[in-house]
């Protein structure tokens, strides 16, 4: 088992694709072209499937496959199906997509062995749809989720970043369509990792504020009386609706004790927390020809290393480098 410094059990990997996107959501990527990392830094396919079998030995049980945009990279059902190969040791297979061409890779992907995927949609609304993203795209991705569900990817997920003065007013708007989709739609706080560096604790909508509003048009009831090793509280309808409601309040509930996580970005780089000021170079190690013993002494010494929480409330708290898209959501 893998165990940090603080006796939290690590069992959920976020691995990242690519820091590259075909959208340019406002609290992620600026507009314009950031620095992409080098095409030569990016793990291939064979490095992520073998550096993946080293951490499901380690006891790794999800695999979440996010980017920046995951699809944009080509062929990944490829690489799911090389994961798919570790099952059931490894017990999930998901991935995190804008949603823009979901449908195009869909069957592969789910032939390929991907067992959930969640989306990500701010706004039901086209214009602010493309306000938010940078794209004309609302109607492609409601598209995908309906194929996901046709397709039987269910549960879906959908994530929306909830932002004071842009999306707020949508809040029951989306719950609405959590209920008419018959999805897991799940509210996430607005955190400092935007690349504009733009966040101000005024944008924060509280995980609170949004589940008064919810409850107020569809009174909700709680699922599950804790997060577990989740990162959300799950409400469904309480007139039986189809649909769940989730929140995600990281800034104002944090929820580090219970932390499962830790990352590998595109470039290799093994990020123990969203907000670490520090990576360890995981490519580096694998490409130095260390043996898989190596490799797994080093992702053990490096989870020690998980810092306690965030300190996003702390008033000496400084943004990360790498912003969101960079580190994979
Ligand atoms: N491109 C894919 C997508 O958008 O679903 C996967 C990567 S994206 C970085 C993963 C998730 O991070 C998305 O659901 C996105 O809304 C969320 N995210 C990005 N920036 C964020 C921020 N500053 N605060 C909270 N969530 C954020
Ligand atoms: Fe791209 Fe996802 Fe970031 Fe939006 S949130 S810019 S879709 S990586």
């Amino acid at each position: 088992m893998l165990r940090d410094g603080y006796n939290r059990t690590i069992r959920d990997l976020r691995v990242s694709l690519t820091d590259r996107c075909n959208f340019r959501c406002f609290y992620c990527l600026p507009h314009g072209e950031p620095a992409w990392a080098k095409k030569e830094t990016l793990l291939t396919f064979e490095e992520i499937a073998k550096l993946a079998d080293i951490f499901v030995s380690l006891g790794i049980e999800k695999l979440r496959l996010t980017g920046g945009e995951p699809l944009i990279r080509r062929d990944v059902p490829v690489l799911v199906q090389k994961l798919a190969a570790l099952k059931p040791q490894l017990a999930e297979i998901a991935l995190t997509t804008n949603g823009f061409d979901f449908v195009r890779h869909a069957d592969a992907l789910m032939d390929a062995g991907l067992d959930r995927v969640t989306f990500s949609l701010d706004s039901v609304r086209r214009d602010r749809f493309e306000e938010i993203t940078g794209v004309d795209a609302l109607e492609r991705v409601v598209e995908s989720i309906k194929y996901a569900k046709q397709i039987g990817l269910d549960p879906i997920k959908i994530n929306a970043v909830i932002v004071r003065g842009r999306n707020d007013d949508e809040i029951v708007d989306l719950a609405r369509f959590a209920r008419e989709h018959g999805v897991a739609f799940r509210y996430i706080e607005y955190m400092p990792l935007d690349s504009g560096h733009g966040w101000d604790r005024s944008q924060v909508v509280s995980g609170r504020e949004i589940r008064d509003a919810i409850d107020a048009e569809f009174p909700l009831v709680l699922k599950e009386t804790s997060r577990g090793s989740g990162t959300s509280w799950r409400y469904v309808f309480a007139d039986g609706s189809p649909g769940e409601i989730g929140i995600i309040a990281p800034v104002t509930e944090m929820f580090c004790g219970q932390c499962s996580r830790i990352r590998l970005t595109a470039d290799g780089q093994i990020r123990t927390c969203l907000f670490s000021n520090r990576e360890h170079d995981l490519r580096g190690v694998l490409r130095s020809g260390a043996t898989d013993n190596e490799i797994a002494d080093f992702i053990r010494s490096v989870v020690l290393e998980k810092e306690p929480r965030h300190f996003i409330n702390d008033p000496a708290f400084s943004q990360p480098e790498r912003t969101m898209s960079f580190i994979g959501g």
